[in-house]
């Protein structure tokens, strides 16, 4: 069968080479910690579980949903925002029902950039971004995550013609995979670059919910006219430990969420109503569940970081998201390195430049075990000596 163009253009899943390496390393029996991934390890809260359980048992929700989506969700969503970030949303025109937002980040180029047209991506970055330029043919170029400037990109950097080409950039923050958080004052001045450069925003807020150090992450529909400008993605994958539900969705710019919700149209009957409903017991319900997941998130980078400083490797605790980025020994790449603590420890983690080429020289860790796994990782790193 020939494939098309399009198809022939997607990019490979870095990261199916390490789940191959992973599973062939169990399959021969050892003992592999996984810190390569980055998969919620807990169950959903239960009472989300027993929404779903009666909403499935009414037939009501057998058939086909609404196509944009059931009302409550997106009045939910809309006084979710209210409540955590004084943001006011029209839950019609503002807010869009998401299977997932990896579906949502891969189907707006589509929506608003003609083939052969420029979007902006952070470098390192979430790798499914790159699925969404080859599926709408677009262009791309990257701009630079330094540790330097606190993984943040430096709008005085882009260059004359990105200024003037780009229609479309993607923001992440609290970040995958630097662990990185913004400010309110650095989305202040993203807005001012969109706006005058006419660069429509999208804000990928999948760790919205995780902050450390009493630090709430800052949405970025909480700045004045980010709404001008773009939208923010929100996914209740991460807050609620859904990431096997398949739901999320956008809200902000009244036009960008009418596109998104015109291409859905035609993909989509939206989501099963039974999942909907219960997202909104979710959104709705007690968050007190959120409250003590990155209570134990937290717990779990303090572990980890500490005894990576005790065995003398210097790292940075991340102030959000629940990923650590690991500055790697001289000597070695990060994919080298990566191998090196898989044959060597059997610690599996993702190598740095799986996000691009800004991610060399690092190597993301995902706190998604226990404390005594996370130690254990650390205990058979140590013995390899590497670090003074
Ligand atoms: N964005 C980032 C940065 C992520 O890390 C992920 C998932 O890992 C997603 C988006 C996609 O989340 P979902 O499709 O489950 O909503």
């Amino acid at each position: 069968m020939e494939y098309s163009e399009r198809l022939k253009k997607l990019p490979v899943q870095f990261f199916s080479t390490l789940v191959n390496k992973v599973n062939k390393a169990i399959s021969e029996g050892r003992d592999i910690i996984n810190l390569g991934q980055g998969n919620p390890d807990q169950p959903t809260p239960s009472h989300i579980v027993k929404a779903l359980q009666e909403a499935a048992e009414d037939p009501q929700t057998h058939k086909y949903s609404l196509f944009r989506g059931i009302p409550e969700l997106k009045e939910a969503a809309a006084a979710f925002y209210k409540l955590q970030y004084h943001v006011d949303l029209d839950p019609d025109k503002e807010v869009a029902i998401l299977f997932g937002t990896k579906t949502g980040l891969v189907e707006l180029p589509l929506c608003l950039l003609n083939e052969g047209e420029l979007m902006l991506l952070p470098d390192p970055g979430y790798p499914d971004y790159l699925s969404s330029v080859a599926l709408a043919n677009v262009r791309y170029e990257t701009f630079p995550l330094v540790e330097e400037n606190h993984f943040l990109p430096n709008y005085h950097d882009f260059t004359v013609s990105q200024k003037e080409q780009a229609k479309l950039m993607y923001l992440n923050y609290p970040n995958n995979p630097t662990g990185a958080s913004a400010s309110k004052e650095f989305f202040e001045e993203t807005v001012a670059f969109a706006k005058e450069n006419d660069i429509a925003i999208v804000h990928d807020f999948a760790y919205g919910a995780i902050g450390f150090d009493g630090q709430k992450p800052v949405s970025f529909l909480e700045v004045e006219g980010a709404k001008d400008v773009g939208i923010e993605m929100y996914t209740l994958s991460k807050t609620y430990n859904m990431a096997g539900w398949r739901v999320g969705f956008a809200v902000g710019n009244a036009e960008i969420i009418e596109a998104i919700n015109l291409i859905q149209d035609h993909l989509y009957c939206s989501l099963f109503p039974a999942v909907q409903r219960a997202a909104v017991a979710a959104l709705a319900g007690d968050q007190t569940c959120v409250e003590e997941l990155v209570q134990r998130y937290e717990r779990r980078r303090n572990t980890f970081v500490s005894a990576c400083r005790e065995i003398g490797w210097d790292v940075k605790a991340s102030s959000g998201s629940f990923f650590v980025w690991l500055p790697i020994p001289q000597g070695f790449t990060s994919e080298e390195f990566a191998d090196y603590l898989l044959d060597k420890a059997d610690v599996a983690v993702a190598a740095g430049n799986g996000f691009g080429r800004h991610g060399e020289g690092y190597i993301r860790v995902g706190l998604l075990l226990d404390e005594d796994r996370l130690l254990e990782a650390v205990n058979r790193i140590e013995k390899l000596k590497l670090f003074k």
